[in-house]
């Protein structure tokens, strides 16, 4: 899309984040999903729950039926004009799991964009036809722009439908900061599945690290690699400012266009999250080093399609090894620090190498199949029908310990 196309939203895109919340929702509930700031600690929790029945009930055939039979009058469009495998497939499983139909278009060529039609009448066409629009553009704000042409629609009683941010250029990945906070929130519970009445691995933990917490709350989270052009990195680190005492570490090459962003940096400092920088895991950091106190690793890849010319050549002079994971590292890491991964890895470059991959703590692909429920569950609150999936995981519950108390 070109820069002149944004000409009728400009002065709409260039408000503090503060003011276009309030335009993307319906009262309290989100209505348009774009940015990560949108969501609060009380969406998160609902989600997250929601996310945490959707899986339980899934397990038997009635709560498949159930699942599907929720949302069978709703059709989804997912517009990804920029690669993506997970995103992608999660969205579409998640729409398959509630009973949502959807339709494609990956490849802006085999659309009347080929035909010069711009792709706000894309949209307007998406939104004659679907009910929601799960998007994915390399344009940073384009999702933003929709969901103002959908408000504008919708103030004139024409169809309007929700947008759902999958993904806009180097800027946000809401989504997919949403299941990493489930991944996290889940690895950070510290259940095992040989937990007893006579031992819990928590326990255990609070043996060498009588301290330890189970949540979120007060963790210290790396981030390594392109933290500075990474989306995922963006959207994630601002939602952890949600919860009390972050420490956000930051393990990155010493450049400036691959360090955190000084705006990102001061904007979690103000959300009250400590903010380290460091130029390797070994870097001094109290009275270890820095991959010794994480709680949470996040790695990320280098985001070479961002890269200019002159990057290229800049960045051939760095020394790029102490963003790539080893056994080594992690023989060192806390023995339930979690690693995240947003995934894909870079297969040539190895920042996660496959050897790791059987590590308890690699919660990489965990993460990615934690993507489709967490994405139905978001469905499934924006479509209002996540209280009929609690009432349902209630008595399905109940059923089951029925049942196993009859047993025993
Ligand atoms: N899949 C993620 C994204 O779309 C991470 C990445 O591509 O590095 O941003």
């Amino acid at each position: 899309m070109k820069k002149e196309q944004f000409y009728d939203y400009e002065s709409r895109l260039s408000r503090p984040i503060n003011v276009k919340i309030p335009e993307l929702q319906t009262g309290e509930r989100l209505r348009h999903v774009i940015f990560a700031d949108q969501f609060t600690r009380g969406i998160l929790e609902r989600v997250t729950r929601t996310a945490d029945r959707i899986r339980t009930v899934h397990k038997s055939k009635d709560g498949c039926r159930f699942l599907r039979e929720l949302l069978p009058h709703i059709k989804a469009m997912l517009y990804f004009t920029q690669p993506s495998t997970r995103t992608f497939l999660s969205f579409m499983s998640a729409c398959q799991l509630l009973g949502v139909s959807c339709a494609e278009v990956r490849d802006p060529k085999t659309s009347s964009e080929s035909k010069r039609e711009s792709p706000i009448d894309s949209m307007r066409m998406f939104s004659s036809y679907f009910d929601i629009v799960i998007m994915r553009s390399n344009q940073p704000q384009f999702a933003e722009c929709c969901a103002y042409l959908m408000n504008d629609l919708g103030e004139t009683s024409r169809r309007s439908v929700p947008i759902i941010n999958a993904g806009a250029g180097a800027d946000e990945h809401p989504t997919q900061a949403l299941l990493d906070i489930y991944t996290i929130q889940r690895a950070l519970t510290f259940d095992h599945p040989k937990d007893s009445s006579k031992w819990t691995w928590f326990e255990e933990l609070r043996q060498t690290e009588p301290g330890l917490r189970r949540g979120i709350g007060g963790k210290k989270i790396g981030f390594c690699g392109d933290v500075r052009r990474g989306r995922t990195v963006r959207s994630l680190s601002r939602l952890l400012t949600l919860y009390d005492d972050m420490s956000m570490y930051f393990v990155s090459p010493p450049h400036p266009k691959l360090r955190i962003a000084p705006e990102m940096k001061s904007l979690l400092i103000d959300r009250k999250a400590e903010v380290r920088e460091f130029s390797t895991f070994d870097d001094p950091c109290g009275s270890s080093s820095v991959i010794e106190n994480l709680d949470v690793l996040y790695m990320t890849r280098l985001q070479r399609e961002h890269n200019s010319p002159e990057d290229e050549a800049d960045f051939a002079n760095l020394d790029f090894n102490p963003y790539r994971l080893t056994s080594k590292l992690v023989a060192r890491m806390k023995p339930y620090a979690a690693i995240l991964h947003p995934f894909p890895r870079d297969e040539e470059f190895g920042e996660i190498p496959t050897s790791i991959d059987a590590d308890p703590r690699a919660f990489y692909f965990r993460q990615a199949r934690n993507g489709m429920w967490v994405r139905a569950a978001l469905l499934a609150y924006l479509f209002d029908v996540d209280s009929q999936i609690a009432d349902y995981y209630e008595k399905y519950t109940a059923e089951t310990k029925d049942y196993n108390t009859g047993v025993l």
